[in-house]
């Protein structure tokens, strides 16, 4: 069993806003506006993700706001005849990418500069598994983009089908909740991720991220999580459906019932997820509230 608990470990819960556009690309807000309003919104840390070209944003940082560089590339071609768009984490202000025609050799770079690769909004542009499924190197997939959710032709904010896919072909991928917002209207506070670490810096909230040591929301809060080989128990603020998704056919759905929602739950990993057939693959937990904000939870990924 793999599976980096945050509830585990010692820590604070810092809110992150990772893929964010402002005035230096086609954003509506400057980005001094732009981390005004989400520290307004209860923010601690924020990724500005210009398209194509990183801006050093590190002396905005005070101590109660972290900013991280990052950038947003349009790159390569997916079967629809589109461009991927990949969203780049912690990468160094100065870095020129060498090959910018080919999807995977550009999140090799970003990965060899010490940054962390993203597929964005994967249902928003079309993507199908096989574009998903050929690339590798990238740490996580966005599950949930808030601006696709809302945007012109909406609805197409939610990837868990594509998340699905590739953790069934055996990549051990995280999901992030993202606003990608522009216009600071209906796209921005929609989609986030609770990153557990001990201090707000930047080292500590990456290494975090890279251990999968976060859950991603659009509104539910997670309290609790025990994970052991036999058994899950699961403290939320409240939930009409608690999903835990594994290999196709087997998994489970909690219903609350009547109007009172569930805040706590408890499986059987063998019995009731796998039938009594032996667990393998991977265990993710979502979760939705009466107001049909939901909740992703990373994968515990069994041996
Ligand atoms: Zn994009
Ligand atoms: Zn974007």
């Amino acid at each position: 069993m793999l599976f980096n608990n945050p509830f585990k470990k010692d820590g604070n819960w810092y809110k992150g806003a990772i893929h964010v556009h402002t005035t230096n690309s086609d954003g509506r807000l400057s980005p001094r506006e732009a981390i005004k309003l989400y520290k307004k919104y209860g923010y601690d840390f924020m990724v500005i993700t210009e398209h194509g070209k990183i801006f050093d944003y590190s002396s905005l940082s005070t101590p109660d706001f972290l900013l991280i560089n990052g950038v947003e590339y349009g790159v390569g071609e997916m079967t629809n005849g589109i461009s991927y768009h990949i969203v780049a984490i912690d990468v160094p202000a100065d870095l020129k990418l060498k090959n910018d025609k080919s999807t995977q050799s550009v999140i090799d770079q970003i990965r060899s500069a010490g940054g962390e690769a993203i597929i964005a909004h994967p249902y928003w542009y079309g993507m199908n598994l096989i574009d998903l499924i050929r690339l590798k190197n990238y740490i996580g997939i966005e599950v949930f983009n808030w601006g696709c959710e809302g945007d012109i032709g909406g609805g197409r904010g939610l990837s868990s089908v594509h998340w699905d896919g590739v953790l069934s072909a055996g990549h051990r991928v995280f999901g992030f909740a993202v606003d990608d917002v522009h216009y600071y209207t209906y796209d921005v506070a929609g989609g986030w991720i609770m990153v557990k670490a001990p201090e707000l810096t930047k080292e500590d909230i990456m290494e975090a991220i890279r251990k999968g040591e976060f859950y991603s929301s659009s509104g539910p809060k997670v309290l609790n999580l025990e994970v052991s080989e036999e058994r899950i128990r699961l403290e939320c603020d409240g939930a009409r459906f608690i999903n835990f998704v594994t290999i196709p056919t087997v998994g489970k759905r909690l219903d609350a019932e009547g109007n009172k929602p569930l805040t706590y739950c408890e499986v059987d990993v063998s019995k009731d997820l796998f039938f009594g057939g032996k667990p393998r693959g991977y265990i993710r937990i979502e979760l939705e509230n009466n107001e049909g904000k939901r909740c992703w939870l990373n994968p515990i990924f069994l041996d």
